[in-house]
C-alpha cells in the first residue's frame, strides 16, 4: 500500500491510496465520516430564553456547532473511567449570557477549557430584538460518533478511482468538525487497524 498527500489546504484534504481493494476505500471512507470521534454540545440548561425560538430549537441549533478539542484530553462518555456518569474526563461546560438587543453568536459562548470552543465564531444562535431581552444558559459538550447523530460526523468524504488503474483511489476530505483533516484521517486508519484487530481476536475465539 502507497500513500501520498496530493494537497492540503484548511480543512481539506487531497490523497491518494495504491494498492487497495474498493473495499478497503469504502471501509476508511465510513470511518472517516462516522467512527472518529469529535465534539458536540449534547445538553443545554436554559436558565432564561426570552429570545424567538424555543428552547429546543436553540438546543438543536447548538448542538451543530462544530468545536475544537483537545483529542487526548477527552473519552467518549461510554469509554471514559467515571462509566459514563460524567466528570472533566468526558465532558465540557460552556456558558452563554447575552442581553439584548443583540444577535447571539457562538462566539459568545465561553467555555471551561481552552481547549475545546466554536471552529467559527460568526454562527447565529439566535436573535434578542428588545432591550433587555435575555439568554443565559448552560451547556454540557461530550464527544460522540457520526453514526449516532450527524452533528458528529467528521468529516465529508468521497473518492474515485485513478484512470485506468483498479486498485488506485484518490480520496477529497474535508472536515466539517473540530478536528483537524490530517489528524482525523490518521485516527482513522488507527480506528481501522483497530477493528481488523478484534474481529481476529473474534475469529481465533471461534476455534
Ligand atoms: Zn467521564
Amino acid at each position: 500500500m502507497k500513500v501520498d498527500v496530493l494537497s492540503r489546504k484548511g480543512p481539506e484534504m487531497k490523497f491518494s491510496v495504491d494498492g487497495v481493494k474498493p473495499a478497503f476505500a469504502s471501509a476508511l471512507r465510513r470511518i472517516m465520516i462516522s467512527e472518529v470521534p469529535t465534539m458536540a454540545i449534547e445538553f443545554v440548561d436554559f436558565k432564561k430564553n426570552d429570545s424567538a425560538l424555543t428552547d429546543e430549537i436553540m438546543a438543536n441549533r447548538m448542538g451543530m456547532i462544530p468545536l475544537t478539542f483537545d483529542p487526548k484530553a477527552y473519552s467518549l462518555p461510554g469509554e471514559c473511567k467515571c462509566e459514563g456518569k460524567g466528570c472533566s474526563s468526558c465532558q465540557v461546560t460552556l456558558v452563554l449570557k447575552k442581553k439584548g438587543p443583540c444577535v447571539v453568536y457562538s462566539g459568545d459562548m465561553k467555555s471551561t477549557d481552552r481547549s475545546v470552543r466554536p471552529v467559527h465564531d460568526k454562527i447565529p444562535i439566535t436573535e434578542l430584538f428588545v432591550k433587555d431581552e435575555e439568554v443565559q444558559l448552560e451547556a454540557v459538550a461530550q464527544l460522540g460518533r457520526g453514526r449516532d447523530h450527524a452533528k458528529w460526523q467528521g468529516a465529508v468524504v468521497g473518492y474515485k478511482v485513478e484512470d485506468n488503474k483498479k486498485d488506485s483511489f484518490v480520496f477529497n476530505v474535508e472536515s466539517i468538525s473540530g478536528i483537524e483533516v490530517d489528524e482525523l484521517v490518521s485516527r482513522s486508519a488507527e480506528l481501522l487497524e483497530t477493528k481488523f484487530d478484534e474481529f481476529g481476536k473474534a475469529v481465533k475465539k471461534l476455534k
